[in-house]
């Protein structure tokens, strides 16, 4: 079972278990309450999409947040990056993945209606594409904004280029040039 979960082959699954097995008490005792939390609990947002143990989520539920800002994201796990990184304060749409014509993922495979009605909800007034910079992610970007064209609401996305604690010698020329076309005022 191990095994079959992403990034464990077969060799570190064996590993796992055992390890799992050598901590009966301190681990597999605590997981296995977990993952029998995790099954009862664990609903999706029919808000934005995210995954916690109440609907609405954490998210859609704090009044803190700037209720002007919606970021769209591919996955949930997009979201816990950006919220790991405290990178801004608004709500999120989990899109469910990105448009994908050879995969056989079209608009209607992903939460789109429901983000075209969020955006033009008064409170609204800018939307943050945070795709990936992928050919599918950009893709799904431009329809989404093509879909907002009238909608009064600014759309933005996350800036291609330099990483943070990047080298330039060791970019790839499609960054460099994104970069380069990017560039902003010092
Ligand atoms: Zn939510």
């Amino acid at each position: 079972m191990l095994a079959k979960l992403p990034g464990l082959g077969p060799r570190s699954a064996r590993r796992a278990a055992l390890h799992l097995i050598k901590k009966r008490e301190l681990l597999m005792a605590p997981l296995t309450a977990a993952l029998q939390t995790a099954i009862d609990k664990i609903v999706v947002c029919k808000t934005c999409g995210n995954i916690d143990t109440h609907d609405p989520c954490t998210v859609c539920t704090d009044l803190r947040r700037d209720q002007s800002i919606l970021v769209v994201v591919a996955d949930v796990a997009d979201l816990w990056a950006l919220e790991r990184a405290s990178a801004v304060n608004g709500r999120y749409h989990v899109l469910g993945g990105t448009l994908s014509p050879l995969d056989g993922v079209g608009p209607s495979d992903l939460s789109i209606d429901a983000l075209i009605a969020r955006a033009h909800e008064p409170q609204v007034k800018e939307l943050i594409l945070a795709l990936n910079a992928t050919v599918d992610g950009q893709t799904t970007a431009h329809y989404i904004t093509e879909l907002l064209q009238d909608a009064n609401v600014k759309v933005t996305r996350l800036a291609h280029g330099v990483p943070v604690g990047g080298e330039l010698d060791y970019l790839d020329e499609g960054t460099l040039s994104a970069a380069m076309k990017q560039r902003t005022l010092f």
